[in-house]
């Protein structure tokens, strides 16, 4: 079978990351989303194992031990990571993996696995982003002026991701994001691999 593609979503707090992802496996079963480690307090609505595994710090530093973790990095005074194993499993299995990590994280993985796609996600203006933080309703703020201010250096990095997509008008991004999933789908390797029978026959 061919292996899936491994992805990185990267994107300020804020700019629409989480829901375009939701919305695009809701249309789209061959890919699933990394469920990141993390050592952050849960926020209202958040589930355990769905949005995050949330762990102690004794258990975090446990896991770098035991060399559990893809990448890892600090956001924000939190620490945050990617199991390694779930990411092997799922891409030996022909899915499209999403790791929806941070910068530093993309730099890490980009080192590791050269053949991953990039993709960063930017708000149309800093007063949407803004808004949006504040909308969003579970951050104080003084954590939002604190996201606020490290949007700026967050969203220094889009040079390094290999696509950018603008997230305006929901449903435009969501079909940009998904594009990119499906022609990548559509290379000659993968397809050789995919209908391997098919293109038999046909040339037989
Ligand atoms: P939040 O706390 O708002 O959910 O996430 C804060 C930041 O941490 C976001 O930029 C998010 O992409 C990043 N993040 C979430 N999980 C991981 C991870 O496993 N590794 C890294 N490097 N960053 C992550």
């Amino acid at each position: 079978m061919a292996k899936g593609t491994l992805y990185v979503v990267s994107a300020p707090s804020g700019a629409g990351k989480t829901s375009l992802v939701k919305a695009m496996l809701e249309q789209d079963s061959e890919i699933v989303v990394s469920v990141s480690h993390t050592t952050r307090d849960m926020r209202p609505g958040e589930v355990d194992g769905v949005d995050y595994n949330f762990v102690s710090m004794d258990q975090f530093n446990q896991m770098i031990e035991d060399a559990d973790f893809l990448e890892f990095a600090e956001v924000f005074t939190n620490k945050y990571g990617t199991s390694q194993r779930w990411v092997e499993t799922q891409l030996a299995q022909g899915k499209d993996v999403i790791l929806e990590i941070d910068w530093q994280g993309a730099q890490q993985i980009r080192r590791l696995m050269p053949d991953c796609l990039s993709i960063f996600i930017l708000p149309p203006s800093r007063d949407v982003l803004e808004q949006r933080l504040k909308g969003r309703g579970t951050d104080s703020d003084e954590v939002i002026g604190l996201r606020m201010s490290e949007a700026a250096s967050e969203m220094s990095h889009y040079p390094e991701y290999d696509y950018l997509v603008i997230n305006d008008n929901f449903d435009t991004a969501l079909k940009e994001l998904h594009g990119i999933f499906l022609s990548q789908r559509m290379k000659i390797d993968r397809q050789k691999d995919h209908y391997h029978d098919l293109l038999v026959s046909l040339l037989s």
